[in-house]
């Protein structure tokens, strides 16, 4: 996982000496959840539930997960969020005068919906602009992008059309998800030579059993 994942990150971030203030430090892991899920908080920590991995064909599907990912840090996207929903707050404090009741719970709700990104998805145009730069982060590394939109079939089959608690697509189906990545593949990756790139399932047949073993023998999980 952690050499998959370092090898996502993009060049730019991983020339970055260590102590420039801009690196985001970078970790991988697994954790042993049934959920279909994954994210990123916006220190660099990636997160990827076991029951993604158990979904998941191969491991270019995996990366464009990852690479998702690692865009909602490298584009601050927490961070943008917050500012979004700053700038709606000082709207409720303009119009404090009437929300005087209403204010605190509203702010708390606020911080809830921040909170709430991470874990169930941002807003649209952001995870957008995370699955177009994921589809770069893949395909620099080496992988065929055309598994990216390949992820939501799988979600589609295995989960119907609307995931519940997942993690790009709280309010948006997967078919829509799919569509987007599809014309991004039309519009931009026409040209690369396929041939070239990687799925990897023989390496991926090996972090679905390591995970099947860690959840046979409930022991923490250690994917390398
Ligand atoms: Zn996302």
């Amino acid at each position: 996982m952690s050499s998959l994942g370092n090898r996502l990150i993009p060049a730019y971030q991983r020339d970055m000496s260590i102590d420039d203030p801009r690196r985001i430090p970078f970790q991988f892991h697994v954790v042993l959840d049934d959920n279909v899920n994954a994210f990123a908080t916006p220190n660099g920590v990636v997160v990827v539930n076991s029951g993604l991995i158990e979904l998941l064909d191969n491991e270019a599907q995996l990366a464009a997960v990852i690479g998702h990912e690692i865009a909602h840090a490298t584009h601050e996207h927490t961070w943008r969020q917050q500012q979004h929903y700053k700038g709606k707050r000082l709207g409720i404090a303009i119009a404090g005068a009437v929300a005087a009741g209403y204010g605190y719970r509203g702010m708390a709700d606020i911080a809830g919906m921040v909170n709430a990104a991470i874990v169930n998805g941002h807003s649209r145009s952001l995870e957008n602009q995370s699955d177009r730069i994921g589809l770069q982060y893949m395909v620099a590394a080496g992988y065929d992008p055309r598994e990216a939109p390949a992820v939501w079939k799988l979600m589609t089959k295995e989960h119907g059309l609307q995931g519940t608690n997942f993690f790009w697509s709280s309010h948006e189906n997967n078919a829509t998800r799919r569509s987007y990545l599809m014309n991004e593949l039309k519009n931009n990756y026409r040209d690369l030579d396929f041939g070239a790139l990687h799925t990897n399932e023989d390496e991926y047949a090996r972090i679905k059993s390591t995970v099947a073993e860690a959840k046979a023998s409930k022991k923490k999980l250690k994917v390398k």
